[in-house]
């Protein structure tokens, strides 16, 4: 997709409403800090071919509210040109984040997803613990996917800053919570405008994608609707992402 895109309107507000924002802060607040102690920071930021031959991805999975937040921020923060370079980016599953500066940092490390946030947060002994914590009191299939999803997610490298609000993190983790909470939100509110809905609808049956990447909703959201209107069933046909 080299087509190229799109109005950068920094001149008008946020596109996220505050009071959706403010819902936003207080799911990532809940997520306790980590200090990263590795040797090659923004490791986890890329994937090795092996990785990605594996179905793995980065900075996924991505609600459409954190990408709106994300969108913001850029527009807000960002010189003209990485705004272009980020807002046009559209590849759906690419190895190397593209918020990963040189040097292995985030450039968008306030706003990142949960998914960013809470790479590295539980231990494996943590994960074993919740799991036979919460044993009997949820969903067993649920406790099946925590396991297996935050495995993968352990780090031997980093540091819990704060460590009094890991049980209850975890927890959230076990049932979903975050999840759910994030789909409520973007129920309010998802942005789409009524253009891009129909052409929505019409390509896949779906009213809205609560979750894809960052090259998947830029895709949506901005590349110019007579483009879409000629190429997003085959970009749906063939996403590998997007729910
Ligand atoms: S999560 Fe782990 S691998 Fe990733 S930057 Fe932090 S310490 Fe390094
Ligand atoms: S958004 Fe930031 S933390 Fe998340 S994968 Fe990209 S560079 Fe890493």
């Amino acid at each position: 997709m080299s087509d190229s895109l799109l109005q950068i309107t920094v001149e008008h507000g946020p596109v996220l409403p505050a009071d959706v924002k403010a819902s936003l802060e207080q799911i990532y607040d809940a997520v306790p800090t980590v200090t990263c102690a590795c040797d090659r920071l923004g490791q986890c930021c890329e994937l090795t071919d092996e990785e990605a031959a594996d179905d793995w991805a980065t900075m996924y999975p991505l609600y459409a509210v954190e990408y709106l937040n994300i969108v913001d921020h850029v527009r807000e923060n960002f010189s003209k040109e990485e705004q272009k370079r980020l807002l046009s980016f559209d590849e759906e599953r690419p190895l190397r984040c593209p918020f990963l500066t040189k040097v292995g940092g985030c450039s968008i490390h306030p706003v990142r997803p949960l998914a960013c946030r809470t790479y590295g947060v539980i231990s494996q002994e943590g994960v074993i613990e919740t799991r036979d914590r919460l044993e009997g009191e949820v969903p067993a299939i649920w406790l099946r996917h925590f396991v297996k999803n935050e495995s993968c997610t352990v780090c031997p490298h980093t540091e819990i800053e704060e460590s009094e609000k890991v049980d209850d993190h975890a927890e959230c983790m076990a049932t979903f919570s975050y999840d759910r909470r994030l789909l409520d939100l973007e129920k309010s509110f998802d942005g789409l405008d009524d253009d891009r809905r129909d052409l929505l609808i019409k390509a896949s049956g779906k009213y809205r994608i609560s979750r894809w990447t960052w090259g998947g909703f830029n895709t949506l959201w901005r590349k110019p609707i007579s483009w879409l209107k000629s190429n997003l069933v085959g970009i749906l046909d063939r996403a590998a992402l997007a729910e």
